[in-house]
């Protein structure tokens, strides 16, 4: 039997992160967010005072990347990178920027690619990214695609940064999702879409609690008939 991989893909603030992981723990399951890995990457390389464009500079530090993904008791997916934690560093908003613009290079796709397909080879993994149903697990045994209006994710993003005592707009935090759509979505290496035998949700017109039902549903049947 080879390890059950579920692939979950969606634009920023689709909720892909918060229902990803109620279903890994339900099922038992190793929840990654890929997106931690884009973000920690980039951490590093913007701390060494390089642009997310500069291709000869990314490609010079990228070897000095080395991340681990551990998953202590507060089921937290923490990120260390290099041997310090910096799970809660990574989680700007200039880091979201600064991830996205990185992650326009195959030198970091490539890199990354690796460490994703080794999670999932050797776990039972719910996968959430924007390539995971169709460059990372093409072959993943079940695929969503999540999403929602892009209005509703910018008000979900804005309570989530109230929350955490972050200030910010509703216009700031839409400008913000509709710029990284435009990129994740029309970049030419591993560009966000539908996987062809993707099941597309769509949840802007339901509670966390209603997604996450709907969410195990499709999971469930999808299984079922493996
Ligand atoms: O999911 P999150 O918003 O944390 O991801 C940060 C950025 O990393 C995204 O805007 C996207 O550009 C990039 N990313 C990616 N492929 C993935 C996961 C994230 O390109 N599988």
């Amino acid at each position: 039997m080879h390890p059950i991989s579920i692939a979950i893909d969606g634009p920023a603030g689709a909720g892909k992160s918060t229902m990803a992981r109620a279903v890994a723990k339900d099922l038992g399951y190793v929840y990654v967010d890929t997106g931690a890995i884009y973000r920690t990457v980039g951490y590093y390389i913007q701390m060494c005072g390089i642009g997310p464009r500069d291709v000869d500079g990314v490609t010079r530090l990228i070897d000095e990347v080395n991340v681990e993904l551990q998953y202590p008791e507060d089921g937290l997916q923490h990120m260390i990178l290099n041997g310090r934690d910096v799970t809660d560093e990574i989680r700007s908003p200039e880091m979201s920027e600064y991830a996205s613009k990185l992650s326009t290079l195959a030198v970091v796709r490539d890199f990354l690619l690796d460490v994703q397909r080794d999670l999932a080879r050797k776990h039972n993994v719910v996968m959430d990214g924007r390539d995971i149903g169709t460059v990372v697990l093409p072959k993943a045994d079940v695929k969503i695609y999540l999403t929602a209006s892009a209005e509703v994710r910018a008000r979900r993003r804005l309570a989530e940064f109230r929350a955490k005592g972050q200030k910010s707009d509703f216009e700031t935090v839409l400008r913000d999702i509709r710029q990284r759509d435009e990129r994740d979505m029309n970049r030419e290496i591993a560009p966000l879409k539908c996987a062809k035998d993707a099941v597309r949700l769509d949840t802007s017109e339901l509670t966390i609690e209603q997604s996450v039902a709907a969410m195990k549903e499709i999971i469930e049947k999808r299984l079922n008939r493996c």
